[in-house]
């Protein structure tokens, strides 16, 4: 869910309408996947309903900083995550008033839509030689939260998502190789859905792109 339209009743701030929308629609909302459809799926096609349309409002007089948190909504399920983003600046006696509508979207279409930071490395496989020579010359090298005591831990490698920091510092001490056959992925939410909601809408539309080859074979 993100903002996609904006009406402005009044803007006498130093930032255009456009800048501010702009920052109104990278701000996180909390999303409902289940209470709203896609604008393009939904019954009133697109034109925006309840069914596919959130509305928030934002009304601030100066001198005052506009934060995420000032903007109103009819649904209190869809609230900025982070209340404290602040919007623009007013001096004394500048204004700010505008109605929002909210929309739920898909990332390949705009940024604001994207729910999460994705991505997937091929699992490491670590290979430590506490005994070496060289454990003493390169230690000055490696992240000091790898060890445990005098000696280096795969678990805080891992556990501190450091294999990048370690990996060709020191070959004797630390090697790290990959195994091409298994991978991890990493999924970081931004708030606006919880990691399940978006695996499990990720698979949905997997499923139905499949079932969609699967007709055209
Ligand atoms: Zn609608």
């Amino acid at each position: 869910m993100a903002v996609e339209d904006v009406e402005f009743r009044q803007n006498s701030s130093v930032m255009y309408d456009e800048m501010i929308s702009l920052r109104l629609g990278l701000i996180p909302l909390k999303t409902k996947l289940d209470d709203y459809n896609l604008p393009n799926e939904c019954t009133c096609k697109g034109e925006g309903c309840a069914k596919c349309t959130a509305t928030l409002t934002l009304s601030a007089k100066g001198p005052c900083i506009v934060y995420a948190s000032d903007l109103k909504s009819k649904d209190p399920a869809i609230v900025p995550i982070y209340p404290e983003m602040p919007i623009v600046k007013l001096l004394k006696g500048q204004e700010l008033e505008l109605e929002a509508k909210a929309q739920l979207g898909l990332g390949r279409v705009h940024a604001k839509w994207i729910p999460a930071f994705v991505f997937h490395t091929y699992e490491p496989v670590i290979k430590i030689n506490n005994a070496s020579s060289k454990l003493n010359e390169c230690r000055d090298k490696l992240p000091p939260q790898i060890f445990d005591g005098n000696k280096i831990s795969e678990k805080k490698i891992m556990e501190h998502n450091l294999v990048d920091a370690v990996e060709g510092v020191c070959d004797d001490v630390i090697k790290v190789t990959h195994n091409e056959s298994n991978f991890m992925l990493t999924v970081e939410s931004f708030g606006q859905l919880s990691i399940k909601d978006i695996m499990k809408k990720a698979c949905e539309v997997l499923k139905a792109q499949s079932d969609e080859l699967l007709k055209e074979l």
